[in-house]
């Protein structure tokens, strides 16, 4: 394990490039082996796996990946980390790093042309400013990864694994669980980042499922009744669905709704299960496409 992990040799090699850190990208450097080799033994990766790494920062974790993936591709927004990463890393063949913004880069066309279209592990210290914007765009671009390790914010990996009942399930616990299977790894202290970060960290593994979780019919209906279900989360289910994003849906075919679905109206969006969810939205399209045929 290289001494990339030692906080001198950090401060050392910041100093002498003059870096200087910024907070608005979220630049919070791991300085731990024990962590790394905990969120690349978790992610699994073999000598046979292509990585996309988000952010390597001065190369702490890429180092690692390089030595122990088959192929690293690595992308950094900062230009001013570049000379660092040439020193740290050097120019191994398996590894690309990537000057650019990884929420806007073409990740289809990145990965087709970096990996040939194979499937690839995503393996990450995020930035907290931007997780969940990260993660949804590869979950909702179907691009073929075929898990997300990642180290975020312990509320938001939390939210990410919680179920019904939970105090933290939301509409991320459904985007989240809908496309993939998450699992919290371990926790990690503020402590072991340079600078240090004012909330705690988690790692969180996402393994792709085959297939989504349910089956709907109408994939951007079944995101807006999961949102509306948790707008206003005193609320009755039924008064969530008849308001704010989901308005056009008056009281009355909302109950009928709800009553097809076998669902009580009384109750809170955050007792419901995807499946629940999905059956209401199912059931709105077909209620919808009887009303198109012969009328409300
Ligand atoms: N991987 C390094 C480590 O573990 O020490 C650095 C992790 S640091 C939490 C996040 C890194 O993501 C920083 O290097 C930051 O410059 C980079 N970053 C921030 N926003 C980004 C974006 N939109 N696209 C690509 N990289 C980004």
């Amino acid at each position: 394990m290289s001494q990339l992990t030692s906080p001198k040799v950090i401060r050392d090699i910041l100093e002498r490039h003059n870096f200087r850190f910024s907070k608005s990208l979220g630049q919070n450097f791991l300085a731990d082996k024990n962590i790394i080799e905990r969120i690349i033994d978790g992610a699994g990766v073999t000598g046979e796996d292509p990585v996309l790494e988000v952010g390597p920062g001065i190369g702490t974790l890429t180092k690692e990946l390089v030595a122990r993936a088959g192929k690293v591709v690595a992308v950094e927004i900062d230009k001013g980390l570049f000379p660092i990463l040439e020193e740290t890393l050097g120019t191994p063949p398996n590894l690309s790093l990537i000057h650019g913004d990884i929420l806007k880069l073409d990740l289809r066309e990145l990965t087709e042309r970096e990996f040939g279209g194979h499937e690839f592990k995503v393996v990450a210290n995020l930035p907290y400013y931007i997780t969940t914007p990260i993660i949804m765009r590869f979950l909702e671009e179907g691009l073929p990864f075929g898990s997300i390790t990642v180290m975020i914010q312990r509320e938001v990996a939390q939210r990410m694994a919680a179920g019904p009942g939970d105090k933290e399930y939301g509409s991320l616990s459904v985007a989240v669980q809908y496309y993939t299977k998450p699992r919290i790894l371990c926790k990690v202290p503020a402590s072991v980042f340079i600078p240090r970060p004012k909330v705690d960290s988690t790692v969180v593994i996402l393994e792709r499922r085959d297939r989504p979780e349910v089956e709907v019919c109408d994939r951007e209906l079944f995101f807006r009744v999961v949102r509306g279900s948790f707008a206003k989360r005193r609320k009755t289910l039924l008064n969530n669905l008849t308001t704010g994003e989901l308005r056009e849906w008056d009281r009355e075919r909302m109950l009928n709704i709800l009553s097809i679905s076998g669902i009580d109206p009384q109750r809170r969006g955050e007792t419901l299960t995807i499946e629940e969810f999905a059956r209401i939205s199912n059931n709105m399209v077909t209620i919808s496409e009887k009303e198109a045929r012969y009328g409300k």
